[in-house]
């Protein structure tokens, strides 16, 4: 069976790789000429990185990542809230990684061109038309000057082509842009020091002013130094106008940087670390309303493509990489195709517009509303603040949607 996918980012990889190791035929096209490691950090649960074990991609991931050891919430001043083993440290059997994005992607494309072989793998060719004829759908595909390319027959045609889907945009072409609820995020790497024993990821603040940060790269701890990812999140106002997205327009600390001029934590200057990036990019925190359904007949959807959604609990990479074995494991049974994508939507569509909702609702992170709600000065007990048993059933409530408790996790590999 051939199969076709518009979009080599990190779903469209994933998926590749997959869909080859279980017997597909695959083909991707990707808009770029060159993929560049672009973008900056990302974390990867364990629930995706046991996927990414299973191409044989661990001694790549940890020799070129941080492997994450702890999750850490904290108020405006620094003082912690909760924290939270991750991976292996939490018992899992497979570890979470916090990666620079650009070079996860450059990883999985070496590791895509090794296991499909780099003429599987087509540049400058993004996806123009499409129709499905009959059992085939005819894809074409445009070149960077928009000139016609090349026209592909396939089997199934997969959209895992980002935020901006022109898969998407064919079946749902009154969408309009992406959905924003005022939040800019202000995103850099810095080398500075190791903090909090080197592999923890923070998250500091509150809604409307977060700070978000952890350490993404293994050449850098080894040296004794840390290469950090930071975020700086900020409501604009209900008023504000949704800024082009673009994942590589640069930001300007004068936008954003007085507002944490005092977020000097005892473990971490916060100011200080913003001051010394080499890279500052802004980008609006957007996602889009979920679909009815992602599948057509013999086209479907994946990843950003299919279900973005806001930054929260590190979901994006991670559930498009779910998103690459769900729909290989659901082909891979039976004959038929269309039914086939139908069963991928029903698996994975339901749990992803639970996230995407419970993101806007903003997700785990509501722990830290109520404690900037009851305690905006800080707090001696966290316990009078915010009682364990409510803090308690927020994190287990948001562990079984995201499907990264332990039981979904283990049942997920055993299917596997
Ligand atoms: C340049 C870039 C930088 C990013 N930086 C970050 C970051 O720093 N932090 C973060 O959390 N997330 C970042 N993201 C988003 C993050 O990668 C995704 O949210 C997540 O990994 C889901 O992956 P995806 O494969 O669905 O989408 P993406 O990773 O966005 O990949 C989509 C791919 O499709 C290609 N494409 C787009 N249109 C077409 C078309 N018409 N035809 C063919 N191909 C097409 C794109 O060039 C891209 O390679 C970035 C995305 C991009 C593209």
């Amino acid at each position: 069976m051939k199969i076709v996918i518009a979009g080599a980012g990190i779903g469209g990889l994933v998926a590749a790789m997959c869909l080859h190791r279980a017997g597909f035929d695959v083909e991707v096209f990707e808009a770029v000429n060159e993929l560049k490691p672009l973008g900056v950090g990302i974390n990867i649960q364990a629930g995706a990185v046991r996927i990414l074990c299973g191409l044989g991609l661990e001694p790549a991931l940890s020799a070129t990542g941080i492997e994450t050891r702890e999750l850490r919430y904290a108020n405006r001043h620094g003082q912690t809230i909760w924290a939270d083993p991750r991976g292996r440290h939490a018992g899992l059997p497979w570890p979470q990684y916090s990666i620079h994005r650009g070079d996860l992607q450059m990883l999985l494309f070496e590791a895509a061109e090794r296991i499909l072989g780099s003429a599987r793998l087509k540049f400058g060719r993004r996806i123009g038309s499409f129709e499905q004829q009959g059992q085939k759908v005819v894809a074409r595909f445009v070149d960077r000057g928009g000139q016609p390319a090349e026209q592909v027959e396939a089997d199934i045609l997969i959209g895992a082509d980002g935020l901006h889907s022109a898969v998407r945009g064919r079946f749902y072409p009154d969408e309009g842009p992406p959905k924003w609820q005022g939040i800019l995020m202000w995103r850099g790497v810095t080398v500075g020091k190791p903090f909090l024993g080197g592999a923890t990821m923070v998250q500091a603040g509150h809604h409307t002013q977060k700070f978000v940060c952890y350490p993404i790269s293994r050449a850098h701890a080894d040296k004794g130094d840390a290469l950090i990812n930071w975020i700086c999140d900020l409501h604009m106002g209900d008023q504000a106008m949704l800024p082009r997205e673009d994942w590589n327009r640069p930001g300007k600390l004068a936008d954003f940087l007085p507002r944490f001029e005092d977020w000097k934590f005892d473990w971490l200057d916060v100011p200080g670390l913003i001051k010394s990036a080499h890279t500052i990019l802004e980008f609006p925190m957007v996602d889009r309303d979920p679909l009815p359904r992602w599948s057509h007949g013999r086209i479907t959807l994946l990843g950003d493509a299919a279900h973005p959604m806001y930054p929260i609990g590190s979901n994006g990479a991670s559930q498009a990489i779910i998103d690459g074995e769900a729909i290989t494991q659901e082909l891979s049974v039976g004959d038929d195709p269309e039914k086939a994508l139908k069963r991928y939507e029903e698996r994975r569509l339901p749990p992803m517009a639970r996230i995407v909702e419970s993101n806007r609702r903003k997700g785990i992170d509501i722990m830290l509303d109520i404690v900037e709600q009851r305690a905006p000065q800080g707090f001696s007990t966290l316990d009078s603040v915010l009682p364990p048993d409510e803090l308690d059933r927020i994190v287990a409530d948001y562990k079984k949607l995201v499907a990264q408790d332990r039981e979904t996790l283990l049942k997920l590999a055993a299917l596997s």
